[in-house]
């Protein structure tokens, strides 16, 4: 454009000698000989035009302004741009200002545009029209919108004073640019006005128009001719048959409503579709020589244009209004009476389905002020009304709504609150309501983001195919723009994303909301019949009829995911409730902030509001081993099952995108706290650390997997350490494999290893890395094609071919694919290597894990090498592969048999807790980083095949070293392999974590936990030895009590404190904060045996039948002497007391536990004080000696069983209880 301006700025001689070498090259008209007569009108018409403004800067020409032909337009104008042929620079300021702050204005060129207004699109005289309109020079052809068009512009040439060009967008380059032609044109040879018809025209008015529409022998003859005022103008439909409108025209006066009467016209001759943009609802309008038609599937005639008709601005004076009654004849006329039927209404069936709500029909101008999301068609309107234009076909228009274009919107629907996200009322066109330009924008259009320039396919395709009601289209807009800013650009480019890769296969966008669309529009509705809609009355739509849509999910950002859990956990971790009140106020303060030192929380999807939907890529981490899933907010561990018990085996899963509705958010807490005592479990002030781990727990088969391009894999690595990952399984075209059969895997953890020949000392860190065991199945392949060529035989074939691999470096990212049983196949990509996978000469691990593993070679995965997981049933004669993982008996796990001390089991998780590091196994120095961060201990109940009563065992989980597992949670069960089972002082057996122990989870704790109640049983079952259970309740009778302590320990020391002070010698304690602690020992009998139980701290209270307060105030009066114990001996229990014997507060405790508000029959719920896991056999009942009288009597006595209170409830229907206990509950009713 420059060059082409810089010559056109000379003297008035060069620029008029240009501009007729311009116009006879560019307007001449083709067919004829450029004349002088042509050129000189062109250039007198802008001389006019440029001298109408008054002050023309010394020059009768425009010297500053250039000609500019289609072409010009097309191949250097890449910029948005305006030309105002009259006006000044400081009315194009003033005009730039009025614009607006919000966007800037188009920028000045000084263009002359000349050229010919057609609705003609090319050369074909027909086909070419569907109702655009273009500027036609020689050069070529502009799509272009106006205004107010007149009709009688078409067809001639014209200078365009006051104009703006829009290139196509920068991600459209193969698009079309457009014109916005802001003033009425200046035509350059004058037009002839029609002077109109010599003879009034006849006319039919509507009312008179519909009735004759009723006569059909009549119709044949007739081609009337309709005045009226437009009262409604359709939308321009265009289908793949044809392209029209229908127009109605009503009264000119109308008598009551402006709908009185009114006609419908269909307009779907291709000449005349440019109407459309003639027509103004208001004005009053003929159209002449109409014929009647039916439309298939519509009852009733409807009128029509024939090719000859013409639409004329109605004058009056022009008119002259036709007698139908003349024309019919009296008899005719009873027809008018009949009412015509109604067609069967779509709507009344839409009614049944649930409370949906008319949407209102109005019409409404405004100005367009912000675009939402183009492709989707919806817009702002004056700030505070949503526009959807997606209804309607919609193309000419999207490219010149922006931010400052009036829209008159004729018949839109009103829809308001319509839920799902979307707050402010909505406006939507259907085909019934035309939207009409009423004015240009003067801002440059904003950049288009990807999302916005790939969607519009997509989001026809759902309003069209899958006729989404506007409330749920609104949602779907937010979830895709809420997915692809979580995968686009870059994990996924827009178009791959928005776009199907095949027209057999949905987007990934689609596919990704597929599962929430079946549910809320499955996609078997009819398709819209768009003459129904127009023509139908009641109007009947996908817009009439609506109801508010409750937001079916939501697609959050895996950062704004873990954010919002760790706030709930957070928000919901409240010491005193997360420690149980009553036993909560006998712990000392080491016992309580243990207690508070880990717990966790478990969200699942319905707790959040909307329902939150996981997706992400799931990548596994070269630096912490574990699974991720990953978008472009972050990454967030995961634990993933295959199925229920099943692990995940292939790592092809690295890199597909995962979307899970079903999935735990799993939060655990790591707390620091210095509380002295539960009295201060409020206060603040007392937490110095909190940390939280979040990750997410799911089972594949609940999820939706979608392969990935494989160009965009993301990195596993940490978004705030960009580090290059070694690219993931792009399958090599060359290399070689081998496979192996996985028998043990050792846990991930740092290992030291030997720094390898010339590497610097300082690398003999612990290094990340684990050990599987295995053997070779086979030789080394070769790549062949697409497939593996024949094992290649060397060496002695029997040969045991057992390998140790050792993975470490990014070769850990397999580690969660890797699970003993299973085959897999290691992949070496690049030229062949001989002698590959044969022993490893550099790795200098030491020998000892060889040894132990009984390896004959060992081999360190190298970080290129590529693992891929071979189904067993591909490779046919595998001997001695068993899935079933090994479990060891109950004997082997409960007997002093040590020749193995490794065992193997599955087990519930029954509770998880931190505890003080082993002083004996770890050979960390108290005080140290490695011992603060404590030893995790975990009770589990194993499981064992014809066990009812599964024994329970206590796990223990240390070292610096071991990263702690995912899931190890109430209720999960998870298998061990290889644990090291150990006993301790007292003859218990528990399990300790050990470097080559395997772990893996089997099920997720569950969504909902049953409480299982206890067993019932006679104590007389408790001698049978075998099958006991291990916790139970038994109806029993408290014969006695043997023995009563209660005392006050220091919270802090827990020596023994006496009027609430710390005895501790030199006491340096630093809060004189002091904990009751009490304990009894009483002997309950059922009829069938006896048992002695012991009760410990809030237990005493409920053995003793006191009451909250009682037990208070008894408490308090310890307090002074600090303890009170008693002895009584035997059944008839005779008290002997280590507190002075007369003291009154003994003297009470002493007839207390005499009463019969104490000896008393209870509901014992109690577990063996012995554990099944102890290892030192049952005594057998022994001989002893009683004295009857004077006889004695020798007999077999049973070992009493010896019981741990777990609570001890009155006996239903218990209306004979104790003095106390009635009274108690009495009070406590009362309180
Ligand atoms: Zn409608
Ligand atoms: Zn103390």
């Amino acid at each position: 454009m420059a060059t082409r301006r810089a010559q056109a700025v000379g003297t008035e001689q060069t620029w008029l000698e240009n501009a007729r070498d311009f116009i006879q090259e560019t307007l001449c008209p083709a067919d004829k000989e450029p004349t002088i007569q042509f050129t000189q009108s062109v250039i007198d018409c802008v001389k006019t035009t440029w001298s109408s403004q008054g002050r023309n800067q010394g020059s009768t020409l425009p010297l500053s302004y250039g000609f500019a032909s289609v072409q010009d337009l097309r191949s250097y104008q890449c910029l948005p741009c305006c030309s105002h042929l009259t006006w000044s620079s400081t009315a194009y300021q003033a005009w730039a200002q009025e614009a607006g702050l919000s966007g800037a204005p188009l920028p000045r060129e000084r263009l002359l545009l000349v050229g010919t207004l057609t609705d003609l699109s090319g050369d074909l005289e027909q086909g070419g029209r569907n109702g655009s309109l273009y500027v036609k020079d020689n050069t070529g052809i502009l799509g272009c919108e106006l205004i107010d068009l007149d009709l009688s512009w078409l067809g001639h040439l014209f200078l365009f004073p006051s104009w703006g060009y829009l290139p196509p967008a920068k991600w459209n380059r193969s698009g079309e640019g457009h014109l916005e032609l802001w003033s009425a044109p200046v035509p350059v040879f004058p037009l002839t006005i029609s002077t109109g018809p010599p003879t009034p025209i006849p006319v039919l008015y509507p009312e008179a128009a519909c009735r004759l529409l009723r006569h059909r022998s009549k119709l044949r003859v007739m081609q009337p001719n309709l005045a009226g005022k437009l009262v409604r103008l359709s939308a321009l439909v265009k289908s793949k048959k044809k392209a029209y409108f229908i127009l109605s025209l009503g009264e000119l006066s109308p008598p009551d409503s402006q709908m009185g009467g009114h006609v419908s016209i269909i307009v779907q001759v291709p000449t005349q579709l440019v109407w459309h943009r003639a027509l103004w609802p208001g004005r009053a309008y003929v159209l002449t020589e109409l014929r009647a038609s039916k439309i298939h599937g519509h009852r009733y005639r409807v009128w029509t244009t024939k090719p000859s008709s013409h639409l004329l601005p109605l004058k009056p004076e022009c008119v002259r209004e036709l007698d139908l009654d003349l024309e019919l004849g009296r008899t005719l006329l009873e027809a008018d009476a009949k009412t015509l039927p109604r067609t069967s209404s779509i709507q009344d069936r839409q009614e049944q389905k649930g409370p949906a709500r008319d949407s209102t029909l109005l019409s409404y101008t405004g100005t367009v002020t912000a675009v939402l999301n183009q492709p989707a068609g919806l817009y702002e309107l004056d700030g505070q009304l949503g526009l959807c234009l997606s209804y309607q076909q919609f193309h000419s228009l999207r490219r010149v709504v922006r931010p400052g274009v009036r829209l008159e919107l004729q018949d839109v629907h009103l829809l308001q609150s319509v839920g799902g996200g979307t707050r402010r009322p909505v406006l939507a066109a259907c085909l019934r309501g035309a939207v009409l330009l009423r004015g240009f924008s003067r801002l440059k259009p904003e950049s288009q983001s990807s999302l916005h320039a790939w969607g519009a396919y997509l989001y026809e395709k759902l309003v069209w195919e899958r006729q989404l009601g506007l409330p749920l289209y609104l949602w779907v807009t937010k979830a895709l723009e809420e997915l692809a800013s979580k995968l686009c650009p870059h994990m996924l480019r827009h178009h791959q994303f928005l776009q199907c890769a095949s027209p057999a296969s949905p987007s990934l966008a689609l596919q990704l909301l597929a599962p929430t669309l079946d549910v809320l529009a499955p996609p078997c509705v009819p398709s819209r019949n768009a003459h129904k809609e127009i023509l139908e009355e009641p109007h009947c739509c996908p817009l009439q009829k609506y109801s508010r849509l409750q937001t079916p999910c939501s697609f959050p950002t895996l950062a704004a995911l873990k954010e919002e859990g760790e706030c709930k956990a957070w928000d919901s971790f409240d010491p005193k409730t997360l420690l149980s009140a009553p036993e909560v106020a006998h712990l000392t303060s080491c016992q309580l902030n243990q207690r508070l030192a880990w717990s966790w929380l478990c969200l699942l999807p319905s707790t959040f509001q909307p329902a939150q939907v996981l997706v992400g890529v799931l990548v596994a981490s070269s630096h912490k081993g574990c699974l991720q899933l990953r978008d472009q907010s972050g990454s967030l561990p995961c634990l993933l099952l295959d199925k229920h018990s099943q692990p995940v085996t292939d790592p092809w899963l690295i890199g597909c995108l995962v979307r899970a509705e079903r999935f735990q958010l799993v939060i655990e807490r790591n707390v620091k706290s210095s509380f002295p005592s539960w009295q201060e479990l409020g206060m603040e002030g007392f937490i110095q650390d909190q940390r939280a781990r979040v990750y997410v727990q799911f089972l594949l088969a609940d999820a939706l997997i979608w392969p990935m391009p494989r160009t965009f894999l993301p990195s596993a690595t940490s978004s705030t350490r960009p580090q290059p990952e070694p690219s993931l399984p792009e399958v090599p075209h060359v290399g070689q494999s081998r496979l192996f059969l996985l028998s043990h895997k050792e846990a991930l953890m740092k290992r030291n290893f030997c720094a390898p020949p010339g590497a610097s000392a300082a690398v003999a860190k612990p290094t990340l890395s684990f050990h599987v065991s295995g053997r070779w199945l086979g030789g080394t392949q070769r790549k062949e094609g697409t497939g593996w060529g024949p094992p290649q035989l060397k060496g002695d074939e029997n040969k045991d071919q057992k390998v140790l691999l050792i993975f470490m470096g990014p070769s850990v990212r397999w580690f969660e694919f890797l699970h003993p049983g299973q085959v897999y196949r290691l992949v070496a990509p690049g030229p062949p290597t001989p002698a590959l996978f044969e022993e490893d000469g550099s790795s200098c691990i030491s020998q000892r894990p060889l040894e132990l593993a009984g390896c004959t070679s060992c081999l360190t995965v190298q970080d290129a090498w590529i693992l891929e997981h071979e189904r067993s049933q591909d490779i046919p004669d595998i001997p001695g592969i068993s899935k079933v993982l090994p479990e060891s008996s109950l004997t082997d796990l409960l007997s002093d048999n040590f020749t193995d001390s490794l065992v193997s089991f599955s087990a519930e998780i029954l509770s998880r807790t931190l505890c003080e590091p082993f002083p004996a196994a770890s050979g960390t120095k108290p005080g140290s980083t490695e011992a603060r961060k404590g030893c995790v201990k975990i009770t589990v109940a194993v499981e064992a095949a014809h066990c009812e009563f599964p024994p329970h065992l206590d796990i223990y989980i240390e070292g610096p070293h071991l990263p702690r597992p995912l899931g190890l949670l109430p209720g999960a069960r998870v298998y061990f392999k290889q644990l090291e089972k150990r006993v301790s002082r007292s003859h218990n057996v528990y399990c300790y974590f050990q470097s080559s122990t395997y772990m893996h989870v089997l099920s997720f704790p569950p969504e909902t936990t049953v409480s299982v109640p206890l067993p019932h049983v006679y104590l007389a079952r408790l001698l049978q030895g075998g099958q006991t259970p291990f916790q139970a309740i038994a109806s029993c009778h408290i014969v006695s009590v043997f023995s009563l302590q209660l005392l006050w320990v220091c919270a802090h020391c827990t020596s023994l404190s006496v009027q609430g002070r710390c005895t501790h010698q030199g006491s340096t304690c630093p809060t004189q904060t002091s904990v009751s602690q009490a304990s009894i020992r009483l002997l309950v009998e059922d009829g069938t045996a006896e048992a002695v139980v012991t009760c410990r701290n809030h237990q005493v209270a409920a053995a003793l039948g006191l009451c909250p307060s009682e037990w208070a105030s008894l408490l308090e009066l310890v307090k002074g002497p600090g303890k009170v114990a008693l002895q009584f001996i035997g059944p008839e229990a005779q008290p002997e007391s280590s507190a002075k014997t007369d003291e009154p507060l003994t003297l009470f405790l002493r007839s207390l536990c005499t009463s019969l508000s104490v000896l008393r029959p209870v509901e014992l719920s109690f577990e063996l004080e012995r554990k099944p896991s102890k290892i030192i056999p049952l005594e057998p009942p022994r001989l002893q000696q009683f004295q009857r009288g004077k006889l004695p009597l020798l007999t077999h006595v049973n070992p009493r069983i010896q019981l741990s209170c777990l609570s001890i409830q009155e006996p239903e229907h218990s209306s004979s209880l104790g003095a106390f206990a009635s009274s108690c509950s009495e009070t406590v009713t009362k309180a």
